[in-house]
Parts: C-alpha cells; sequence; structure tokens
C-alpha cells in the first residue's frame, strides 16, 4: 500500500477533528464536580476560540467561587476513601485511567491543535506522554507512603507519609493536557483528591481529561475540574480552607499573586514558573548537534514552552559562522495549519498573547539589536495568530530581549568571550529554571553545571524528560520540584512515629516537697 502523503494525513486530521468540533459546539463545556458534568450556578459562561481561524469551539462554564465551594466540598467528602484505599487498586484505576488517555490519543491530539495552535507533530505525542505519566505515578502508589527508620538507642523511629489532603492545580495554556497530567497523576497516586482549575484559554482537552478519569472507574469527587477565569475560580481556589495545597504552573507574578492569596490560610505551594534559559555553545562543541538542539529547544512547541532555550550564547570566535547556519535554518521554517503533518509552528495561543510576542519586535529594535530573520506577523491559513520564527542578533546581556520571557518563537543570540563570562551572562537574569551546555570539554561541562543558577541542566542534549528526576526551577522560575518521589513529598505530610523501648528515664518534675 502507498504511504500516506502529508496531504493525506492533514486531511485525515481534519476528518477525525470535524466530528469532535461538531459535538463540542453542540454540548459545550461544563465544570465535572462529584462526579457530574454541571453548569456554573451563576449559569455564566465564556467563550473558547481557536485561535487557527477564530472560530469559537464552545462555550464554556465560568466557575466562581460558588463553583469552587461545591468542588472543594467534593473533594473534601472523597478525601478519606479514596486515601484509604489499597494502593493496589487505586494503582489499576490510573492505569486504566492511562488506557483511557491511549485509546483517544489521536483525539487528544487533534483537539489539542486545534484548541492551542500546537503543531500536530508534538502534539501527537503529548496524549502518550500524559498516559505515561498517570502509569509512571500508578506504579509507584504502594511506596508513595514509604518513610525512613532512623533507631535512636531508646527510641524505634520511623517516618511515614500520608497524603495532605484536598488539592488545587492550577495549570496554563502550554501543552495543557500532558502537565495537567502531570500534576494530577502524583496527587492522586499519593491519596489527595483534586480540584483542577485549568486554564481559560485552553479548556477543551481539561474536560476531556475529567471525563476520562470518570470512565475509567475513580469515585466521584477524586478529580473535579472547574473551568474559569484565573482572578475569578483560580483565586478562589487558592483562598480556599478546605484546599490544603496548590500545584501551580503559570508566570512568575501569578505564582507571586497566589502565594498572598494563600497566605491566611497558610497553603502549602509549589510552583513552576517562567524561564529565560539559556543554552551555551563553546567552540569546541559538536556544532552540528548543538545547532539542531538550539533551533528544536526555542522553535518547538511555538516557543511556547518554560524549558525553551530562549537566549542562545555563543563563543565569539564561532559566532559568526554558528549564526549564518541558524540563520538559514530558522529561514527554512515552516509556520502552517496545526493539523498539518509537515507544520513546525502554528499560530500563538490567543490574539492577546501574539500583541504580547509581536510588542518585542520593536524592544528589539530599541534595545539595539538586530532582527535577523522573522520580526512580523505571519498570514497564516485560517488568518489566526500566527507569527514568523523570529532571531534576534546583536545582543548584549542587558537588553529586555535578554531579560524577559517572550514566550514565542523568538531567540536572542548573545555572544561571549570564554567560560566565566558565559556563566555571569547566564546567571545574569532573574529566572533560573534550566541551562543548556554545549562543549567538548568534560571538565567544563560540569564545572559550568555546577556554577549555572537553574533547577535543571543538560549537558550536550536539549530538554529530555525523564519522571523520576526533579524538575522545577531556582530563582523567579519557582519553588519545589516534581518528579518521582519529590512529587509524593509535596502531596504529602511527613510525619514521625516514636516508640520508647521502655528504658529511657523519664525526668520527674513535682517530686520533692517545698
Ligand atoms: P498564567 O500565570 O497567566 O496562568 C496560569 C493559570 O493560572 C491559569 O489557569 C490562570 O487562569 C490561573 N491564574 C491566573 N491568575 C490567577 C490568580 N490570581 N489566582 C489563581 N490562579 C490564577 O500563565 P499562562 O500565561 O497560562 O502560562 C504561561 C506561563 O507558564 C509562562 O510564564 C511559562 O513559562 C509558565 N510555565 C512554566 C512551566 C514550568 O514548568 N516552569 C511549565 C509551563 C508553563
Amino acid at each position: 500500500m502507498d504511504k500516506a502523503t502529508p496531504k493525506d494525513v492533514f486531511q485525515a486530521n481534519r476528518d477525525r477533528a470535524a466530528p469532535l468540533l461538531a459535538k463540542l459546539k453542540d454540548e459545550g463545556i461544563g465544570h465535572m464536580i462529584d462526579g457530574k458534568v454541571v453548569p456554573s450556578i451563576s449559569g455564566q459562561t465564556f467563550e473558547t476560540k481557536s485561535p487557527i481561524d477564530g472560530a469559537v469551539l464552545a462555550s464554556v462554564a465560568r466557575g466562581k467561587p460558588d463553583d469552587i465551594d461545591r468542588a472543594a466540598t467534593a473533594a473534601s467528602k472523597a478525601f478519606k476513601s479514596w486515601r484509604d484505599m489499597p494502593a493496589m487498586t487505586r494503582k489499576k484505576l490510573l492505569h486504566r485511567v492511562a488506557d483511557a488517555i491511549e485509546d483517544r490519543a489521536d483525539d487528544i491530539a487533534v483537539l489539542e491543535c486545534i484548541d492551542t495552535g500546537q503543531a500536530h507533530r508534538f502534539m501527537a505525542k503529548a496524549a502518550i506522554r500524559a498516559a505515561e505519566n498517570f502509569r509512571f505515578f500508578a506504579d509507584r502508589c504502594a511506596e508513595a507512603r514509604d518513610g525512613l527508620s532512623t533507631p535512636s538507642e531508646e527510641h524505634w523511629n520511623i517516618s511515614t507519609r500520608v497524603p495532605i489532603g484536598p488539592v488545587g492545580v492550577i495549570t496554563p495554556w502550554n501543552t495543557p493536557f500532558m502537565l495537567s497530567t502531570w500534576k494530577i497523576a502524583p496527587a492522586l497516586a499519593a491519596g489527595c483528591t483534586v480540584v483542577h482549575k485549568p486554564a481559560e484559554w485552553s479548556p477543551v482537552t481539561a474536560d476531556l481529561l475529567a471525563k476520562l478519569v470518570k470512565q475509567a472507574g475513580v469515585p466521584d469527587g477524586v478529580l473535579n475540574t472547574v473551568h474559569g477565569i484565573g482572578e475569578e475560580a483560580g483565586k478562589a481556589l487558592t483562598e480556599h480552607p478546605a484546599i490544603k495545597a496548590i500545584g501551580f504552573v503559570g508566570e512568575s507574578s501569578t505564582g507571586s499573586a497566589i502565594m498572598a492569596q494563600g497566605a491566611p490560610t497558610l497553603k502549602r505551594v509549589h510552583f513552576e514558573l517562567g524561564g529565560k534559559n539559556p543554552v551555551i555553545v563553546f567552540d569546541d562543541a559538536d556544532l552540528d548537534r548543538a545547532l539542531d538542539a538550539v533551533v528544536f529547544m526555542i522553535y518547538s512547541l511555538n516557543g511556547e514552552r518554560c524549558t525553551s532555550s530562549s537566549r542562545l550564547l555563543v563563543q565569539q570566535d564561532i559566532a559568526e559562522k554558528f549564526i549564518e547556519k541558524l540563520t538559514a535554518r530558522v529561514k527554512a521554517l515552516k509556520v502552517g495549519h496545526p493539523l498539518d503533518p509537515v507544520t513546525e509552528i502554528g499560530p500563538l495561543i490567543h490574539e492577546r498573547h501574539l500583541a504580547k510576542v509581536c510588542s518585542y519586535f520593536e524592544v528589539a529594535q530599541k534595545d539595539g539589536a538586530t532582527i535577523t530573520v522573522g520580526g512580523k506577523p505571519h498570514d497564516g491559513p485560517g488568518g489566526g495568530h500566527y507569527v514568523q520564527p523570529t532571531l534576534v542578533t546583536g545582543a548584549n546581556s542587558k537588553m529586555r530581549v535578554a531579560q524577559e520571557e517572550v514566550f514565542g518563537p523568538f531567540l536572542t543570540v548573545i555572544p561571549f568571550k570564554d567560560e566565566n563570562d558565559a556563566i555571569e551572562i547566564a546567571n545574569g537574569v532573574q529566572y533560573g529554571l534550566t541551562g543548556y551546555v554545549w562543549t567538548g570539554d568534560m571538565g567544563r561541562a560540569l564545572r559550568v553545571a555546577d556554577e549555572l543558577e537553574a533547577g535543571m541542566i543538560w549537558l550536550n542534549s536539549e530538554n529530555v524528560r525523564h519522571l523520576p528526576t526533579p524538575f522545577g526551577g531556582m530563582k523567579s522560575s519557582g519553588i519545589g520540584r516534581d518528579g518521582g518521589d519529590y512529587s509524593f513529598d509535596f502531596y504529602m505530610e511527613t510525619k514521625h512515629v516514636s516508640l520508647a523501648r521502655g528504658t529511657h528515664k523519664i525526668q520527674r518534675l513535682g517530686t520533692t516537697s517545698s
């Protein structure tokens, strides 16, 4: 049989999407509270639109504090029996969620493309990664409670972990399906119940996730999803007294707001925030591999990626040649319809985000940098929020384009002299999420890794996620770590239990007569 052409795949993707979109438009999106799809108590809704062509995809329930209260009450009610369910039963249920996600992976991919503008070549794998998140944490349900044994002379000391209670999970619009599962799966595996507030710009696959979790047999009230605006539903979730912790992924400024909002109820918080991540290319690196990684880490996922390497620090003596090759690659990037398999960059999520990204073209020029490629909106299919992939050269580390998170396909190149210079530039920003180092000198690779102020460093590699490893940032990029056991530490309380051997001396007070 002939292999399907890109044109065939594009058509097949559209054919797959059509009935899903018709159903979505017809049914709209409600909250999932206590296992039921419900409208907002106020009856209010908002519209979610496709970034491809502005088409209204669905009318979405607009959650307010009373809806959050209903969801938090359901999560509280479900908590004890979910917590006490045998770990092996919980494991089976979470594997069933993974099965359900895999069964619908192709649907999830096309819906995510249409709701967020992400290219299908990346979203095709997003649902598979989401299922892997569930499987990874499902397999660890039993060990979530594990603690330490630290005996002393007179006491047998053990620690154990217990789930903290109902938790809130607040997620952003970039790769929303995969990212939500990354927070929700460990919370459920730990024995917590969840109220999820997805981003208002990308509610479609969060709705599907809630339905798949129910379909898999997870009891009512264990995962509740309340849609709505950050300052309304999100804020109410962070303030609710029944919610014991907030796992948040989003902008650094929102993280600050959540910390303040959660202060009166002493919320435990876990923040995965913004980044302005450096990729440092030394002159002794494998430059072909470095070039592939540099291009991939800023122009994949529309550059709407917290771990993107948005600053290229390249050693002066190779800068000209490297930039020349980079320029050719950026010019050749394919901007197009997200469902077209040849597309590398789709439309940005929202007109407000497009305006933000485009505002940096002027900033670059005012800073005195040069726009070597791009620098304009792009006239793409459907007339949506497309932008040209942009390469800015001639920058120095003080410029705004070298300091601020643009969160689009926008790369700023800064040349450096030597190792010390590279480290100083790399660390000279408020963020500290990831760092990437390319060099043939392994001693230098380790020295630089040690000096970089970032939570995650890849040496001679792009970001390749391995689920047991810690994920998170330093400085304004976050608080706390996800991944493996680190996730359980956040969603659980560590409890110390000490049993006396019955031999130690207890001080006797009140035994002397005056
Ligand atoms: P955002 O902060 O605007 O919104 C994220 C979520 O927070 C949304 O659900 C929003 O409704 C909610 N929210 C907004 N205001 C709130 C408030 N006052 N109280 C409670 N909730 C509130 O972020 P975004 O624009 O959706 O996402 C992009 C940002 O996310 C970028 O800065 C990116 O770097 C960051 N991000 C970080 C990581 C990471 O792992 N470090 C991963 C992905 C995205």
